[in-house]
């Protein structure tokens, strides 16, 4: 009898936790799935006036030296600003494809050798502009050493963040290397190096989080909104690739990634 009672108690136990969790996890995902349409449609919504706005500030440009000094600040001000809303605005809508899994992500032989350096060519006129040295290692390419699995836009991607952040945080007179090399075990790395300021250790763990910033002032300035290195760790993990970084305050960092074969 006791076995009879305690079989039913079990049976209405579970219906109710199953019950329980179906009414708690069908509006969470509901949530989540609205949350993820919102910042969709946000960011598409966004797009059309900021490059309208775009265009009217690269056209007001033309005719930039007819106008007094201080309109001229003006327009500088306003082509940052909106220059940064875009890139703000395709990060949203980068991460939200990552999260609704909707990443056209197709898988082909990438040489990882040739992406380095054509995104390193893409990178030095920015650091020239800042002062800052930039370097690739090896020096030319050695076409088709170091090809891996993987998708050509995410990684163009991910070594562009890695590069654009190594700039950004190194002062004038500084100096960022990349540098990719294939091991013994078909383990192909990446690594990107720079002297800039440095993470504190404490930070390290949370620099992947989105929006988050070591130094919010600072990052500011910079013009970053904290986005670039989670929508890096997105492209990681799409990738079963791993990142290890290791940083000195005032020093500077070194970003490594492995791609297993
Ligand atoms: P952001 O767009 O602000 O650079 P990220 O997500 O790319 O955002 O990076 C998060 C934070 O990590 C940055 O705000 C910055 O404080 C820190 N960070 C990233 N890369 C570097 C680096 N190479 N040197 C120093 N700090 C860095």
């Amino acid at each position: 009898m006791l076995f009879f009672f305690t079989i039913i108690l079990l049976s209405i136990a579970i219906g109710l936790a199953y019950l329980f969790a179906g009414k708690v996890m069908v509006p969470l995902k509901k949530s989540y799935h609205q949350q993820v349409e919102f910042t969709t449609n946000a960011s598409h919504e966004l797009r059309t006036p900021l490059s309208v706005i775009h265009s009217s500030v690269e056209l007001l440009e033309e005719c930039k030296e007819a106008l007094p000094e201080f309109e001229q600040h003006v327009l500088d001000g306003l082509k940052d600003e909106v220059t940064r809303m875009i890139r703000l605005v395709e990060s949203l809508l980068t991460l939200a494809r990552s999260d609704s899994k909707q990443w056209n992500f197709k898988l082909e032989a990438v040489d990882l050798g040739q992406i380095s350096y054509e995104t390193y060519q893409a990178m030095l006129p920015l650091a020239l502009k800042k002062g800052v040295d930039i370097q690739i290692d090896p020096p030319t390419i050695d076409a088709n050493t170091s090809v891996i699995q993987g998708n050509t836009d995410q990684l163009r991607q991910l070594i562009y963040i890695l590069l654009d952040n190594a700039i950004k945080y190194t002062p004038p007179g500084g100096k960022v290397t990349i540098k990719y090399r294939v091991d013994t075990h078909s383990r192909t790395t990446l690594q990107v190096t720079d002297t800039g300021i440095g993470i504190p250790k404490d930070e390290l763990s949370r620099i992947f989080e989105r929006f988050y910033r070591v130094d919010k002032a600072r990052s500011r300035e910079f013009g970053g909104a904290g986005l670039g290195l989670s929508i890096a760790a997105d492209i990681l993990r799409s990738h079963q690739a791993f990142i290890h970084v290791t940083s000195e305050e005032g020093k500077g960092s070194v970003f490594e990634i492995a791609f297993e074969a």
